[in-house]
């Protein structure tokens, strides 16, 4: 295990459990746990939201934000980091403004430039504050796009910041934090800056083209993504800038929380069990097919549990399942978002109702219920840059049927009759045909229950815990570091 004390700051606009809409705030709740567990000592920073209750106040300074003088007050509170040896905890930064921060909802308000300006200038001001000098500032999407340039910018003021290095990951390169021009004159960033070589793009600001170009790594949230945004097909405009870092860009997977995600001791489902105790896993079927309204039965139940969004891949999924439907098996699927997604569901459930279920809304318990009850779980993401879905099907037992692109290639393996391993069934051609020969293939094994059973186990046993991408992010700090000229680089 690495030990090597780094001081880190992860900042990010969402921090499980303070906030959460997406991936992006399980990683930044789950990721600083295991890096404290591995000796670094991390700092976590978010915006205080109206929604995180009454945190502790530990003073405050003023935020030059364009012609605006605002106050950052800050706040803390602490994620709680469990392990053998006891209990260690995460400090929290919330970063408080009444009239940034203090609203409704978290993102997607006009003065969208202006609120994040002030939360990236706020991150730099706060470790000043804090007399906190990091080795390293972990940016995270376009939200603290800004922070690796304001750190070069706030040198010439305080030389400190010449021996911090940053890092830049992209959770999701669909949501860019483009701005017209003027968002610079918050930042207080220079015109010069406005080229295509900086932080221009399309005749805009973008704060992630800011973080790609300026920070001293990049990362995405698994290997095989990091090569495809590098091509115009998954790039969203972005490619030429990765393929011209493709040097300092890595892919690391994300993990799971293994305390929150575990069949043996989730109070979410219906009976608990693990991988040497299968049939609590056929108990957990059997509840979940009576809660459904389902007939229990031993045919095979498949699960989706989903945002209704083109990228999820639910319009081939659509089109192959009345033809699925005719074998014999079981499907239901969890999922809120696109109205086309979720009328189509509602009326499929509707009209087979003797083998379909749909449930529309966000429901952390039933998905639980559906992970622990179903036998395979389908994804057939057009993209996806790293996934937990099936991350989470997997370690409750849940065989994944998903599509071979982005974290799905680095997290399932495709089963080998041959040799009889594997963990999952891949597809390649983005269609329903392609979708359907890989259910085939999985359903075929299913009647082969001892083989079945195998596969089962070894999706359950892979290890998709945080500890080993923890250790990958350090060592991709080192080489921020290393960047900076501060460390030696690894070899
Ligand atoms: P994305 O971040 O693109 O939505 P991921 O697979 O990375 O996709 O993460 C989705 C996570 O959110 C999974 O853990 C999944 O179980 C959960 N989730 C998605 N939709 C729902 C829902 N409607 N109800 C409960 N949990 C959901």
């Amino acid at each position: 295990m690495l030990d090597t004390g780094l001081k880190v700051v992860l900042v990010a606009s969402e921090v499980a459990p303070f906030a959460k809409t997406g991936g992006l705030a399980d990683v930044a709740g789950s990721l600083p746990k295991a890096l404290l567990l591995q000796g670094n000592d991390v700092r976590v920073v978010l915006p205080r939201y109206r929604n995180i209750q009454a945190p502790r106040t530990l003073g405050d300074f003023p935020v030059q934000v364009g012609a605006r003088k605002a106050t950052c007050v800050v706040r803390t509170a602490e994620i709680e980091a469990k392990s053998e040896e006891g209990r260690k905890y995460v400090p929290v930064y919330l970063l408080d403004n009444y009239h940034y921060f203090d609203r409704e909802s978290f993102y997607m308000h006009p003065d969208e430039a202006e609120r994040f300006a002030f939360f990236d200038l706020a991150v730099i001001r706060l470790c000043e504050f804090l007399s906190f000098v990091p080795d390293v500032v972990h940016c995270n999407d376009w939200q603290s796009g800004f922070i690796p340039l304001l750190m070069k910018l706030r040198a010439s003021e305080n030389p400190a910041w010449n021996d911090v290095a940053s890092c830049f990951t992209v959770h999701n390169l669909g949501y860019q934090g483009r701005f017209p021009r003027a968002a610079l004159d918050f930042l207080g960033v220079g015109q010069q800056y406005f080229t295509p070589e900086g932080v221009e793009f399309y005749g805009d600001v973008s704060f992630m083209k800011a973080g790609m170009v300026y920070s001293d790594v990049l990362s995405t949230v698994s290997e095989t993504y990091a090569k495809e945004i590098q091509t115009p097909e998954f790039g969203e405009g972005m490619d030429g800038i990765l393929r011209k870092r493709r040097h300092d860009l890595y892919g690391i997977v994300n993990g799971i929380n293994y305390h929150e995600y575990n069949p043996r001791s989730d109070p979410r489902i219906f009976t608990t069990y693990d991988s040497a105790t299968l049939e609590g896993k056929k108990e957990n079927k059997h509840a979940l097919q009576r809660e459904l309204g389902l007939p229990v039965s031993e045919e095979p139940l498949l699960g989706v549990v989903s945002r209704f969004v083109d990228q999820k891949g639910l319009d081939i999924l659509l089109e192959a399942l009345p033809r699925v439907l005719d074998r014999r098996v079981q499907f239901v699927i969890l999922g809120t978002g696109d109205k086309r997604y979720e009328e189509a569901f509602s009326h499929l459930a509707r009209t087979r109702q003797d083998r379909a279920a749909a449930f529309i809304g966000f429901n952390g318990v039933l998905a639980q219920k559906i992970y622990a009850g179903s036998d395979i779980f389908l994804m057939p993401s057009r993209f996806e840059p790293c996934g937990l879905g099936q991350l989470v099907a997997m370690r409750y037992g849940a065989v994944p049927v998903v599509r071979r692109t982005g974290g799905l290639v680095d997290t399932v393996m495709d089963y080998d009759p041959a040799t009889g391993t594997g963990t999952g069934f891949l597809f390649d051609e983005y269609a329903p045909e392609a979708l359907m020969d890989a259910l085939e293939r999985a359903l075929a094994l299913y009647d082969t229950p001892e083989a079945w059973r195998r596969l089962v186990r070894e999706a359950m046993e892979r290890d998709f815990s945080w500890n080993k991408s923890a250790a990958l992010y350090t060592e991709l700090y080192i080489e921020a570091m290393g960047r900076k000229g501060k460390m030696e680089r690894p070899a």
